[in-house]
């Protein structure tokens, strides 16, 4: 590495914040030259393959034609435009692609530049709701533990209240109700244990409860747990019979994830309220979304509160939305959902023989999602430059060492992911 880079990844460790990590005791990075297809390249020449498509947005690889393309055309017309008072054809047409990709009940579009903000948005919609019906009391909102919602304020009070930042902010974090989280991965059935516990939370709570939020089938960075579909479709049956809505954070599993383009879809359920984020651009740009069904966009605005008051400075940015666009349609005009199932078939296979090891708690796939979860803390320090050793991006958390590669991974490349997965974790004493 030159001197350049040497000096720069020195002001980075001195000066700069990365997600997670404290300046005083700051944690390595790699510094990265380029990336294209799966493939990232270090400014030291070392090619990594990408495991985390930069936490679950990258769906189609970096440095797509058809994606570089979509932001060079609309850069010629304009990159940016407030969306106050103003609209453009980039916005209109990716509010008809998500309506149009999403069940009949959602017909209502807000975009927010992150996927914390749409979820914040999501929450004051749901809110707003039921204050415009004369019922200013329901504010609480229903969850359950290991969820993962966002760093912001809003989001954060969602979040798992255990592992995630709970205990320092208590005192300013909204107070929700948690039920506890499903035991039913790759079963049929629900886990009745856990659907009589939030069903007890809303039949005590019911006249503050607003809505159930939940992140449906994948449980992303509270944990990265799976449940069935059974119990997501029970969560819907449990919302309509005690009168509450239910809010979808697809933002981690929208989009083809989990092999069907929601996962939600797998319960043949709608949602009052849904996130998406991340994928949503292809992994461009930050862009996100929150959708609403006819009841909720005119409960509010035929309501006592009629406006719903967010706007951020960066809504729809017309780069963003042309960008989504373009993946959308890169998304849908490919095999995406072969792609998945066979993304899906090759984890099974060579990530369970791990089973065996003695560090290995479990192994779990789902979709192009594999989690090999061990039984301690995983030593992030020694862990991450063994991947890149191995020529892999795996960034594992907590005691988890996970992947959600690209779409358009190569057999062969996956293959090479798995197998230095099993090496390091094999290491593992
Ligand atoms: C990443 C994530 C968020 C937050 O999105 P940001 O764009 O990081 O703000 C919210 N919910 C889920 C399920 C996520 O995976």
């Amino acid at each position: 590495m030159s001197d350049n880079w040497n000096a720069l990844v020195d002001f980075d460790k001195k000066h700069l914040w990365h997600p997670y990590t404290s300046l005083s005791h700051p944690s390595p990075v790699f510094p990265v030259k380029s990336a294209s297809g799966v493939r990232i390249t270090l400014v030291d020449g070392r090619e990594l393959i990408d495991g985390m498509s930069s936490w679950w947005a990258a769906i189609h690889g970096y440095n797509h034609p058809a994606l570089n393309a979509a932001i060079e055309n609309q850069l010629k017309s304009m990159s940016h435009i407030m969306f106050g008072g103003l609209t453009h054809q980039p916005a209109v047409e990716l509010a008809q692609r998500l309506i149009q990709m999403t069940p009949n009940d959602l017909q209502h579009v807000f975009f927010a530049d992150s996927g914390s903000v749409s979820v914040e948005v999501a929450i004051k919609m749901a809110i707003q709701y039921w204050a415009s019906q004369g019922q200013p009391k329901k504010q609480r909102l229903l969850t359950i533990k290991n969820g993962y919602h966002g760093d912001t304020f809003g989001a954060m009070a969602v979040c798992d209240p255990d592992n995630g930042m709970h205990h320092l902010f208590n005192d300013v974090l909204a107070q929700h109700l948690f039920a506890q989280s499903p035991n039913c991965y790759g079963q049929e059935q629900y886990d009745q244990e856990a659907i009589d516990d939030l069903e007890q939370l809303l039949k005590s709570n019911r006249p503050t409860i607003a809505a159930v939020m939940i992140e449906p089938l994948v449980q992303g960075a509270g944990g990265m747990r799976f449940y069935s579909a059974a119990y997501l479709k029970k969560i819907r049956d449990v919302c309509n019979e005690h009168d509450v809505l239910l809010i979808l954070d697809e933002i981690a599993t929208g989009f083809g994830r989990t092999g069907s383009l929601f996962a939600y879809e797998q319960a043949s359920i709608v949602p009052d309220i849904l996130c998406v984020g991340k994928a949503l651009t292809g992994g461009y740009l930050s862009l996100a979304a929150t959708l609403c069904s006819t009841k909720v966009a005119h409960g509010i605005g035929e309501g006592q509160h009629p406006t719903l008051m967010h706007g951020p400075t960066f809504m729809a940015n017309p780069l963003a939305c042309a960008v989504a666009n373009a993946s959308l349609e890169l998304l849908l005009n490919s095999p995406w959902q072969q792609r998945v199932n066979a993304i899906e078939q090759q984890l099974l296979a060579e990530l369970q023989p791990c089973h065996q090891l003695n560090a290995v708690k479990d192994v779990r796939v789902k979709g192009a999602i594999g989690v090999i979860e061990m039984h301690k803390p995983i030593d992030i320090q020694w862990m991450q430059p063994r991947f890149v050793e191995l020529g892999v991006w795996v960034r594992p958390f907590s005691n988890l060492v996970y992947i959600m590669p690209p779409f358009i991974i190569e057999k062969a490349e996956l293959t090479q992911m798995t197998s230095a997965m099993r090496q390091v974790v094999s290491e593992v004493h």
